[in-house]
């Protein structure tokens, strides 16, 4: 068990005390918490949240393909799958014998308890209305913004971070001890935690300048619905998951093996833009079409290196609340009134209390 702190200097001159961390490798369970950075409010519509850019079309070629996705692979440290892809196509020898050279090169990264945890909001989109609203100083304190976000991921990037889910870091053995499992990484590349509390678009942040949803564009992306101050309506990068998932596209190396981040939800307000909650909205056909709709970006967003954890179902105190009240928040979330997710081995815990007191 160790926490440290880690401070982002992004390029835009952006700086920030960005998270302190704690990870605690928990029997059955790997609990992450975090206090949230401070931010300072721009006074205009954020220009960098940008609608999702079209697709390079297929390539005709199957051997072509393959290579690329070789060395997309191996760009992504997972060198034994490019490898096992590589053999049997002709006139790959060389591109096999550069994977193995970086293979041999990559050192395990020595303590997986020193792992930094980042961890973020959903991110502000128009300043100008969030730090308007009643609740500007939550958001000045507790949330980023989009251009702020994308300098931090540069930030990062320049540094040599790399994304890593909390399920590679560790595992259980067969006396129910966390151990660490080895992550390989060339030398200068540091792995990260990266976690997104609730992303729940809650009701009370709907005219606040934050998108609305995440949904599957038909090109199969995960993006966001977003409607500006005009009440225009958007679709695009306007949160972390669209623009981490464009960033890892453009820097393979910027992902362990397709790893992203986790998403730590709550349940009063549904999910990731949806009413889902039967709980709070009942069973309806609208709640249960709802459900269908956060199912299906879910499902996507799993596919593509994303994790879910709980967050509690109510925001709740973990340190102060009775253990009746915890009782009843894990029912509320339990997958019978909740039935599109199934329950979480992970704890992001809500107002940065992680004291196993
Ligand atoms: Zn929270």
């Amino acid at each position: 068990m160790s926490s440290r702190g880690y401070a982002v200097t992004g390029r835009s001159g952006v700086s920030r005390a960005a998270t302190r961390v704690t990870m605690v490798l928990a029997a059955g369970a790997l609990m992450v918490g975090c206090v949230p950075s401070t931010s300072s409010p721009q006074q205009a519509v954020d220009q960098s949240a940008t609608p999702s850019s079209t697709s390079a079309s297929p390539t005709t070629d199957p051997t072509k393909a393959v290579r690329a996705e070789a060395d997309r692979l191996a760009a992504s440290y997972d060198y034994g799958k490019a490898v096992r892809l590589l053999k049997g196509v002709a006139g790959s020898e060389s591109q096999i014998s550069t994977i193995e050279a970086a293979k041999a090169a990559a050192k395990r990264f020595p303590d997986n308890t020193t792992i930094s945890h980042l961890f973020y909001h959903s991110l502000i989109v128009d300043t100008k209305r969030a730090f308007a609203s009643p609740t500007a100083k939550g958001y000045d304190d507790y949330m980023a913004t989009v251009g702020e976000f994308r300098a931090h991921l540069e930030d990062l990037y320049d540094r040599g971070y790399v994304l890593v889910s909390p399920e590679r870091i560790g595992q259980l053995d067969e006396t129910g001890t966390m151990v660490p499992s080895p992550i390989y990484l060339p030398p200068g590349k540091t792995p990260f935690v990266l976690s997104i509390d609730d992303v729940s678009y809650y009701e009370y942040m709907k005219v606040d300048g934050f998108a609305q949803r995440l949904v599957v564009n038909p090109r199969g992306e995960v993006v966001n619905d977003y409607v500006d101050a005009a009440g225009q309506k958007h679709q695009g990068r306007y949160d972390v998951v669209p623009i981490v998932d464009d960033f890892v596209t453009k820097h393979p190396d910027f992902s362990y093996r397709g790893d992203k981040g986790t998403i730590g939800l709550t349940g009063y307000n549904g999910v990731l833009g949806y009413r889902t909650s039967v709980r709070e909205y009942g069973d309806t056909p609208t709640t249960r079409s709802e459900i269908a709709k956060a199912t299906t970006v879910a499902t996507a967003m799993r596919a593509d290196g994303w994790r879910f954890a709980s967050h509690s179902w109510g925001h709740i105190n973990f340190t102060t609340d009775s253990v009746a009240s915890l009782r009843a928040d894990a029912q509320h979330g339990a997958p019978r009134s909740n039935p599109s997710w199934a329950r979480p081995r992970n704890l992001s815990s809500p107002s940065a209390r992680t004291s196993p007191g």
